[in-house]
């Protein structure tokens, strides 16, 4: 890491979710790489965190609980994601116990669509090993470890993604409950992601309004893959709706280039840090 890149990276993913590691070796390979500061983000789940504590613990940085939660907002999927979640919060904790059945329940319909499209070791996957938050990623995995897809991106192209055979999108919780769960569990809610939801112009407009109205905080600035002109422009959208920014690599797998640990850009001036940002402020000394 050099001193453009940014010692905190507040997005993550482990094997309680559909990263390749455990959270103790999420923690590492990430100090590894200079990073000082981490939020651990599974997707709708915080199982991970407390494994995550004790290694950051041990590796000497900061660990910011956190949770990556599903949401379906106008139709399409969104992430929200949440910092400096109290993972024991009774709202947060129904709500993503709601998901996580919701998970399970997706996971069935989707081996039902895979093995009407020929995928017939479907069934016994997911029997012999439902993941915890079964995501559309572990399909992905499993579709290249059987030789139906060459890597898990032709997965997506050929079975898993919007419009394929085995596409179901799933049915998440409201913008407004995922805001409220974090809020209530005294975090700071933040937009992930926002270029990767192919929205137009104005209907990602629409959604930071929504989401600045409902008491969300920030939105994600940088994050794996930006070039520094993206980042400004999402820099000037999260000022427009006067949203801090944030930032983090969505690590899942360490052959993933683009989401490796310690390559994240800094902040632009531009933007205020979601970290400087209450209920954040003090947490993280950057
Ligand atoms: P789900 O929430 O179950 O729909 O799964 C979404 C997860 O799948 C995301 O968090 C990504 O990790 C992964 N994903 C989604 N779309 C793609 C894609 N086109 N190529 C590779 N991974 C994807
Ligand atoms: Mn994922
Ligand atoms: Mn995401
Ligand atoms: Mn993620």
């Amino acid at each position: 890491m050099n001193d453009r890149h940014s010692p905190i990276d507040l997005h993550c993913h482990s094997t309680y979710s559909d990263g390749l590691l455990p959270p103790e070796q999420v923690v590492a390979g990430a100090a590894a790489q200079g990073v000082t500061t981490l939020a651990l983000t599974d997707h709708d789940t915080v199982y991970g965190l407390p494994a995550a504590a004790t290694a950051a613990e041990k590796a000497g940085i900061t660990l910011i609980p956190g949770v990556e939660i599903s949401v379906t907002w106008n139709g399409s999927s969104v992430h929200i994601v949440g910092l400096g979640v109290d993972p024991s919060a009774p709202e947060l904790t129904v709500g993503l116990a709601g998901i996580q059945s919701e998970r399970a329940e997706r996971a069935h319909e989707i081996v039902r669509k895979l093995v009407k499209a020929g995928v017939a070791e479907a069934e016994n996957w997911l029997t012999r090993q439902a993941p915890t938050s079964c995501t559309r990623m572990h399909f992905a995995r499993f579709l290249t470890e059987t030789g139906y897809a060459l890597s898990p991106a032709q997965a997506f192209k050929r079975f898993l993604g919007r419009g394929r055979p085995a596409y179901v999108g799933g049915s998440w919780t409201s913008l407004a409950q995922a805001v409220d769960w974090i809020r209530l569990a005294g975090g700071a809610a933040v937009v992930a992601h926002p270029g990767r939801y192919d929205f137009s112009a104005s209907r990602l407009r629409q959604l930071l309004e929504e989401f600045a109205s409902l008491g969300g905080h920030a939105i994600e600035v940088a994050y794996g893959g930006c070039d520094r002109g993206q980042i400004n422009q999402l820099c000037a959208l999260a000022n427009r709706f006067n949203l801090a920014g944030s930032l983090g690599s969505d690590f899942h797998d360490p052959a993933l280039p683009w989401t490796r640990f310690g390559q994240l850009l800094k902040l632009p001036e531009t933007v205020r840090p979601v970290w400087l940002t209450d209920p954040l402020a003090g947490l993280i000394s950057a």
